[in-house]
């Protein structure tokens, strides 16, 4: 099911067109005024830049307040320096320096790529980063060099476990990508709720209802009244169960595995008035080429032809490509109120 997003939402008139270079800098000027310094500025504009380019448009510069407050509050570190360090034959561990989690993977996808080709699987665990926004980018780098990869990230708790009555998990996505022969690779990253935050908080704004449960009400029923889900702040995982059994290995795999915050442990975010927690990071990284199956990519690609070949399906993730390509060739429509507010 797809919900409208805000920008969707809006009529052309409302919006304002951008090319991708307008995009890159205004959040390099914005993130410089708040005193992030030049690396981190370059990075996290490149950043927003992307998801406004490929998507989730909900990571793009509709991100870039709530990025400046985290550093003009002193939340997060305008000039982290992370470090990473090899704990083991396959295994890299960083500390982000309480930067955002793309500098540290910036220094550590070399040597992680470097690590799976040698040993056919390695991993990089990083605690102490303070946002990591769309997975995709993480693993999809990795894809375009050869390699399966997976990144997981906890969050902010919203998500209630199935049957439960407060929520445990953040939304907790998960990005996994896979090279495919001679076209751009299989890149696909999901949170683990029925309904984004965003989205319920523009049908409420709205006042209108959710399509489907998304989340409990005041009375800690399932509820399609988004009104409710945006003052509870409880979230449904996706497929019941299911959903709950995924958000539940994100958070151990994320936030157990580096060392870092528990989506729960919020507390310390709100006194800055940060969207986010210091939740910590996991990507794993795999060689194909050293598992033992010649035909791993002739059987790749039998597998997404076979998605493509029904119409209506398609390989998930492969709609970045068609976003890329439109805001590549005529540029992005951002929302005029979100531009005013950045003082445009
Ligand atoms: P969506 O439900 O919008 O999309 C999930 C995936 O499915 C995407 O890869 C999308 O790629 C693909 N997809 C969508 N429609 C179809 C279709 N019809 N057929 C096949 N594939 C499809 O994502 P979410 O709302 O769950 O998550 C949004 C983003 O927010 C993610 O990028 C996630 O990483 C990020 N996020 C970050 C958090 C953080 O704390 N850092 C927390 C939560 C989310 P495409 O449409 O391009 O094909």
């Amino acid at each position: 099911m797809t919900y409208m997003t805000g920008l969707q939402a809006m009529s052309e008139s409302e919006m304002k067109r951008l090319s991708l270079a307008d995009v890159r800098a205004l959040a390099k000027e914005k993130l410089a005024s708040v005193g992030v310094d030049e690396r981190g500025s370059d990075n996290l504009a490149d950043l927003i830049m992307c998801c406004e380019r490929d998507g989730p448009r909900s990571h793009g510069l509709m991100m870039l307040p709530h990025y400046m407050q985290a550093f003009s509050s002193g939340y997060a570190k305008g000039d982290a320096s992370p470090s990473i360090e090899q704990i083991a034959p396959a295994i890299l561990r960083g500390d982000g320096d309480n930067g955002y989690f793309q500098l540290a993977s910036e220094l550590a996808r070399p040597r992680l790529v470097q690590l799976a080709r040698k040993h056919g699987i390695a991993g990089f665990t990083c605690s102490n980063i303070h946002h990591l926004s769309a997975l995709r980018f993480e693993t999809e780098p990795l894809a375009e060099q050869g390699l399966i990869a997976f990144c997981f990230v906890n969050s902010l708790a919203l998500i209630v476990p199935h049957g439960g009555d407060k929520p445990i998990f953040g939304t907790n996505p998960m990005s996994f990508a896979c090279p495919r022969e001679g076209v751009a690779p299989i890149v696909w990253d999901q949170a683990s709720s029925v309904v984004a935050l965003m989205d319920i908080k523009l049908a409420a704004t709205e006042g209108h209802a959710l399509p489907v449960y998304g989340g409990l009400d005041h009375e800690g029923q399932p509820s399609k009244d988004a009104k409710a889900i945006s003052e509870t702040l409880s979230l449904l995982p996706f497929a019941e169960h299911k959903g709950t059994g995924i958000a539940l290995m994100v958070e151990i795999l994320a936030a157990a595995l580096s060392g870092s915050l528990l989506s729960t442990q919020t507390e310390e975010k709100d006194s800055f008035g940060a969207l986010n927690i210091k939740a910590g990071v996991t990507t794993f990284a795999i060689d194909p080429a050293k598992w033992g199956n010649p035909l791993f990519l002739a059987q790749v690609e039998q597998i997404a032809q076979s998605i493509n070949k029904a119409p209506g399906a398609r390989v998930p993730g492969d709609g970045r490509l068609k976003k890329r390509a439109e805001a590549l060739a005529n540029g992005v429509l951002v929302n005029g109120e979100l531009l005013a507010r950045l003082s445009i």
